[in-house]
């Protein structure tokens, strides 16, 4: 070890820098309290300080920062999706992240490396069309390719025809990407913190006081707080937490898993999907083949890895890719994850004022976590519903106008 490194390890006149605000009591008011310290929760606090001046901040956190999907997601960022208000949201989002490390002078490990998401039928080849036309139409790149590019692009994948599903064709995405997940929820927490908003760990929400259809305290295990707002961005415990408020929320949480193999020397960029398979894998920067599908076939709040799932990606994956059948496996793990029933989230104003939901994330929040920072921000700040994010209200149930984007959602996440 160099000497160094020991002696400002030993001595006490060199204490350690904190990242993040050290835990203190908590004060008796904060203007907002934002309930989960994921990606989305810091970067709305991050936003409401550097952006809004708001700092008057308390971010509440049962667990640890980035303890939840933000640390659990398998960091795909894409911005194909099939709907109009889908796809301008994520592409919007998409843009701030390829600056993200420089808004924070701090790398998130960025990496553009496209997304393929392959087609095995006929009708799989249609909706791609109406997919790339759509995204082209809005600005993002997107394009159907045929057998003999995907080939000559991916040249470890099963391109035979006698597999269970030739794939017949792709949708390139060459938007497509991936960034270190926590870094990103550490980027914004301290980001924040340096603006004088207070992250408490192990501090968790019991209860929401509600006075003549507003928010007015939270109760938590270290003590009640008023407040002037409250944002919930709590993945994977929505329905719980926004109960607290009286807020039925139309969210059943369902178990994700995803496992990766020991490091291999790099041999895949593209992110491949194939929603038919029902798998995705990727290769991180250590080497590692990143593997995963789709959600547990029932509602369950649980972070359990399973054997059945496990068999069942380790089969899906060597479909595609037969060499992984040698591979190893190091890790498999799960979060809880909030579905909606058109796999849109919800976000915007709430039936209790002041109350802002950040919500329905399911399998595909991580991507959303800068836009979800700026327009929440703005939305708490103003008090005016950004348009980006109008179409997904609440609001939206009770008068069946969903944004469907179960197709583009499909085992890519
Ligand atoms: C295996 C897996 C793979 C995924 N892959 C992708 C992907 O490739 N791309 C993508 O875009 N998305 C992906 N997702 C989804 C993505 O991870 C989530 O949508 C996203 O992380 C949500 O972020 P968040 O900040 O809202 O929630 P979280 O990171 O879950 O943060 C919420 C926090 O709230 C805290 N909390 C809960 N209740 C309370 C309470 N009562 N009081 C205080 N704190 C509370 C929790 O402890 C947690 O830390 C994946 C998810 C999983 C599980």
């Amino acid at each position: 070890m160099p000497f160094g490194l020991l002696k400002y390890g030993l001595n006490s006149e060199y204490p350690g820098k904190h990242h993040f605000t050290p835990a203190t009591e908590l004060k008796r008011h904060y203007d907002v309290v934002i309930i989960g310290a994921g990606g989305h929760g810091t970067a709305i606090a991050y936003n409401l300080a550097k952006y809004h001046g708001i700092t008057n901040v308390a971010v509440l956190e049962k667990s640890y920062l980035g303890g939840g999907n933000t640390a659990r997601n398998t960091a795909v960022i894409r911005s194909n999706y099939l709907t109009e208000e889908g796809v301008n949201f994520y592409r919007e989002s998409v843009k701030l992240f390829n600056n993200l490390s420089n808004e924070f002078n701090y790398n998130v490990m960025m990496e553009s490396r496209g997304q393929l998401t392959l087609a095995h039928s006929d009708a799989a080849i249609r909706s791609f069309r109406w997919r790339a036309e759509v995204n082209q139409h809005m600005g993002v790149r997107s394009e159907l390719i045929d057998r003999q590019t995907i080939a000559e692009m991916v040249p470890n994948l099963n391109m035979s025809e006698d597999s269970r599903y030739p794939i017949m064709a792709g949708l390139w995405h060459a938007d497509g990407a991936t960034a270190r997940h926590d870094a990103v929820a550490w980027g914004y927490a301290k980001g924040a913190c340096d603006r004088g908003v207070e992250l408490h760990q192990l501090t968790e929400v019991e209860d929401i006081e509600i006075t003549q259809g507003r928010v007015t305290a939270v109760k938590t295990n270290r003590g009640r707080v008023e407040c002037g707002a409250v944002v919930q961005a709590v993945a994977g415990a929505s329905s719980v937490v926004a109960k607290k408020a009286g807020i039925a929320l139309p969210i059943h949480c369902y178990p994700l898993q995803a496992m990766v193999t020991q490091p291999y020397k790099p041999i895949l960029t593209p992110h491949i999907s194939s929603p038919h398979v029902h798998v995705y894998v990727h290769q991180t920067s250590r080497g590692e083949f990143v593997i995963g599908g789709g959600s547990d076939p029932y509602p369950l709040y649980h972070t359990r890895a399973t054997l059945d799932q496990r068999e069942t990606l380790a089969a899906a994956s060597m479909e595609l890719f037969p060499f992984l059948a040698q591979a190893r496996m190091l890790r498999q793990w799960a979060g809880t994850t909030d579905m909606t029933p058109d796999y849109s989230p919800i976000m915007g104003l709430s039936p209790v004022e002041n109350y802002y939901l950040d919500a329905g994330w399911g399998t595909w929040g991580f991507k959303a976590t800068p836009i979800c920072g700026v327009t929440m921000a703005e939305l708490v700040a103003t008090k005016k519903v950004p348009d980006l994010i109008k179409p997904f209200e609440l609001e939206r149930f009770y008068r069946y106008d969903q944004i469907n984007e179960a197709g583009a959602t499909a085992a890519s996440h």
